[in-house]
């Protein structure tokens, strides 16, 4: 822990020194009007820094320089801008460890889970790098009279504007594919987390990305935020974040009929039949719920568990929440670091006495930790039904409702109604039941006997309130480009 503390000191010494700017047609800039904001660390509210605080003057300019750098990223063989994005990822391995300890400092994610945040985020650069010379393949339908070309071609200048959970890593996910299909990019990070974003855009100048072409705006989502979705030059915005910051985004987007592409909330099932590998079970609805300090849209956070285990399956869950260890996320042993901030402590802690006012009982945590930062004991609620506030809303914190079901059509039924749909966890080990339940099951992602496993080729993302549209493999494409068809007469 010292010496992650002592190295993270060296990494932060320029932002103390100098703030986090904005990064415009390839110049490092404060706010046009001067204004900042702090960054304060979840851990002991301490200043990180100062960073520029944009407003629209400034999201105006950062859309007219990725407006001029657009045709000539456009028109770059995509072989050379393969060349670059691999680029981007080289300096991303370069700089994992600073980039790790700056992520955990900034949002309070434990480094255990963090150190790979980095390695992730180069892989989607490599990933989309080789994708981007086939980006453009089309195919031939002739007629009689006319050979019709299909082809697509970049949608032009994006939005991109991610969450402060995980923000090295969504950023990565959302504008490498921009600019391998050759788009051009505003990107506006949330404002609880600046550091890693700024990091991110330095490495992709050095690795000689055309001023530009990639541009950072700072600053808060009513004001920078808003003003990036309502830009006429900005021809899609790229969002992920809560279901209700979707709604107003589409609704701002509505005068310049903006594209718009939703990763958004959810109450995800990890639904245990009787059947299952009840072991196997346990240790992947304790990971995906306490992994990342529950602040992961693909949380398991609602445990369906048919009667017939779930005595022994909640009393087993109760002893290793219980020994799981809340600390400095610097700290390597640590398994849940604190809460972002003070707001979304208040909004996850709230959810203890919801919880017992709905009549369920809280038999693990429920309990803050400490008296500095933001720190939560990981908490389960047993006795809940579905109707209640802690089965149907997204907490977002090492919070896991556990429901009873006895039957399949109950887990069914239980698991569907919900506003969410984004991932499920399916236990079992009768396949025609996994077949049948997954294809009834309204969610956009589905795992059978296994946690959330990343396999960049397939499609993310959700339905219902948790989404609008697919990222990963060729999906990425479809929204940042625009198909095109050309009939010649023949
Ligand atoms: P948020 O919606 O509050 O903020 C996300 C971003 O939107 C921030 O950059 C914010 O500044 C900006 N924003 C806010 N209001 C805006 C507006 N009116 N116009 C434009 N931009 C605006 O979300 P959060 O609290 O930062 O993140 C947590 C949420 O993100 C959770 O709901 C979580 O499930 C979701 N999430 C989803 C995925 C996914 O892939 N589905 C992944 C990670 C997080």
């Amino acid at each position: 822990l010292e010496t992650n503390i002592g190295k993270l000191a060296g990494y932060l010494a320029r932002f103390k020194e100098s703030g986090i700017l904005n990064q415009i047609g390839g110049e490092a800039q404060p706010a046009a009007s001067g204004a900042t904001f702090e960054t304060r660390s979840p851990v002991d509210e301490s200043l990180i820094c100062q960073v520029a605080k944009g407003n629209a003057v400034d999201i105006d300019a950062a859309a007219k320089a990725a407006k001029a750098a657009f045709p000539a990223w456009r028109d770059m063989a995509a072989t050379e801008r393969k060349k670059i994005l691999h680029k981007i990822a080289d300096g991303i391995v370069a700089r994992a460890e600073e980039i790790a300890l700056c992520e955990c400092w900034d949002t309070g994610q434990a480094l255990r889970f963090m150190s790979k945040a980095a390695l992730r985020g180069a892989e989607n650069f490599r990933f989309f790098a080789d994708k981007a010379p086939g980006a453009r393949d089309g195919q031939a339908l002739p007629s009689p009279t006319l050979m019709n070309i299909t082809t697509r071609v970049p949608i032009g200048p994006v939005g991109v504007i991610t969450p402060w959970n995980t923000p090295f890593m969504l950023s990565t996910w959302k504008i490498a594919p921009a600019l391998a299909a050759g788009c051009t990019v505003v990107h506006k990070p949330a404002e609880f987390s600046p550091l890693t974003a700024r990091i991110l855009m330095e490495i992709a100048e050095e690795a000689g990305l055309p001023k530009g072409v990639w541009n950072l705006v700072n600053g808060f989502g009513e004001d920078a935020g808003k003003a990036l979705t309502e830009h006429p030059d900005i021809k899609a915005i790229a969002f992920v974040g809560e279901s209700r910051t979707g709604s107003m985004i589409m609704k701002q987007g509505a005068d310049t009929l903006k594209r718009v592409h939703f990763e958004l909330g959810g109450k995800n099932p990890v639904i245990v039949f009787d059947d299952a590998d009840l072991d196997r079970a346990l240790d992947a609805a304790i990971f995906m719920i306490y992994s990342l300090n529950g602040e992961r849209c693909t949380s398991s956070s609602r445990l369906l568990v048919q009667d017939t285990v779930a005595d022994d399956f909640e009393a087993k869950l109760i002893e290793r929440v219980n020994n799981i260890r809340v600390g400095h996320p610097l700290d390597p042993k640590t398994e849940i670091g604190p809460l972002i901030h003070k707001t979304h402590f208040d909004k996850v802690t709230s959810y203890f006495d919801i919880a017992r006012q709905n009549g369920a009982k809280v038999v693990a945590g429920g309990t803050r930790v400490g008296d500095a930062g933001w720190f939560v004991r990981p908490t389960l609620f047993t006795g809940a039904d579905n109707a209640m506030r802690i089965a149907q809303e997204e907490i977002f914190g090492p919070v896991l409702t556990s429901i009873r079901f006895s039957s399949e059509e109950e887990a069914l039924q239980i698991a569907n109604d919900i506003p969410y749909g984004l991932t499920g966890y399916v236990w079992t080990n009768d396949l025609t039941r996994a077949l049948r339940f997954t294809h009834q099951l309204e969610a956009g992602m589905i795992w059978v006997n296994s946690e959330n496993v990343r396999h960049l080729p397939t499609p993310f993302g959700g339905v219902k309130a948790s989404g609008i549209g697919r990222d990963g493999g060729d999906w990425s494409f479809d929204f940042y480009m625009e198909q095109k068809h050309i009939g010649l007469a023949t």
